[in-house]
């Protein structure tokens, strides 16, 4: 089986979909690798890392399978063989029109964001893999951008207190933020809708921030909140994210724009310096005052809303990102050929475009 991994394109994309080390795992498997010359540059992994792990530094995308993060443009796409079994990273609902290009040309597309949450999926989970590595960072922006320290400091003339840090969504991300903040000697509490993360908060050292309101209804699911336990929660969360020098917010729900967990009035009423990392910038921010991309002075407060997180830690993202992708082809090869078993419930959760038809419902009505 040929596999073949392009140059990214996109712009502010430096992570690569191949590092040497899975190379060399993918051709045990019975896979021959090739990239694009200086697929890896931009992670400042170099074509010759890739020569000695023996992949081949070349190659066409008229391979069988074909891995990148960031969708292929049009043009990558005509240049593919019918057939081809591709696995990337789409946001179907941002990408229609490439949807329908993978479509027509009868790309066989794995999209990487539809790799089911399951536990048997976890080993191919890249969203979490690279929330992960963006929880980290968040929390090492959150120390840059601070004019104070994270730790508690004794000095000879006296001590400094440790900055207080909220991590709002406690999901992948929010708990790796809050691990990070923690050991740099802040201290760090969570908050999340879902009151089952409150041990896991707990268990990398936060407190659970407890709004004394339940949103857990009949058979698990969460119900609605009435106007007085709305209050409530807004009230107590309002004191926690005006007492807090910086607030990391992770809040997202799945294909639909980032929550607004934070008002203008909230933001307004912070402590002079405060810092908002607004990890939900890809999806418009969780903050009304967000500019994806851009870092804000909103009175007291910034909010810094970068994108493409992972790509600032390109080397340890692809590394990830490139294990997530071997093993979900481990599920893929059977006698170094490629079988394609839609009995298996990764490949049915995970296929978006398959002989010419739109899989996902979902990618199916915004494409159509
Ligand atoms: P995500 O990135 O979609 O969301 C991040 C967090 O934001 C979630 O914890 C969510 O509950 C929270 N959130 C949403 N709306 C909010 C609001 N209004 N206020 C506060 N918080 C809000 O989620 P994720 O981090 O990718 O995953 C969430 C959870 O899913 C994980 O913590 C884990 O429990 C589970 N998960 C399980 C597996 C698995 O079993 N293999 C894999 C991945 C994730």
């Amino acid at each position: 089986v040929k596999l073949y991994v392009p140059r990214e394109t996109r712009l502010h994309e430096k992570r690569v979909a191949l590092v040497p080390s899975v190379a060399a795992k993918l051709i045990k498997l019975g896979i021959e690798p090739s990239l694009q010359p200086g697929a890896g540059e931009a992670a400042r992994i170099p074509d010759s890392a890739f020569v000695d792990a023996g992949a081949v530094v070349g190659g066409d995308a008229s391979a069988q399978l074909i891995f990148s993060v960031q969708p292929p443009s049009l043009e990558q796409i005509q240049q593919m063989q019918p057939g081809t079994v591709l696995c990337c990273f789409v946001y179907a609902h941002r990408e229609p029109e490439i949807v329908r290009a993978l479509r027509d040309r009868n790309i066989t597309c794995f999209a990487m964001e539809l790799v089911p949450r399951t536990t048997r999926a976890q080993a191919m989970d890249a969203l979490s893999s690279q929330a992960a590595l963006a929880g980290y960072y968040a929390a090492l922006l959150a120390a840059s951008s601070l004019n104070r320290i994270l730790p508690m400091m004794t000095t000879a003339v006296g001590s400094l207190r440790p900055a207080k840090i909220l991590v709002m969504g406690a999901g992948v991300a929010g708990l790796q933020a809050l691990a990070t903040a923690k050991r740099l000697g802040a201290m760090v509490e969570g908050y999340d809708v879902r009151p089952e993360v409150k041990e896991q908060v707990e268990s990398v050292g936060g407190k659970f921030v407890d709004t004394g309101v339940s949103a857990a209804g009949a058979g698990g699911y969460a119900r609605e909140l009435t106007a007085e336990e709305q209050a409530k929660v807004a009230e107590v969360l309002t004191r926690h994210i005006q007492n807090a020098d910086a607030v990391i917010t992770t809040a997202s729900i799945p294909g639909r724009p980032s929550p607004k967990i934070i008002s203008e009035e909230q933001i307004r009423g912070m402590k002079p310096g405060a810092v908002i990392i607004d990890l939900a910038a890809e999806g418009g921010g969780n903050t009304p005052l967000t500019q994806p991309g851009e870092t804000v002075e909103v009175g007291p407060a910034t909010i810094v809303a970068p994108l493409n997180v992972p790509s600032h830690l390109a080397e340890h993202a692809s590394e990830l990102y490139a294990r997530n992708l071997l093993n979900l082809v481990g599920l893929m090869v059977k006698d170094g050929e490629l079988t394609l078993d839609w009995e298996d419930d990764i490949l049915a959760g995970a296929v978006l475009t398959h002989a010419g038809e739109i899989k996902n419902e979902t990618a199916r009505k915004a494409a159509e």
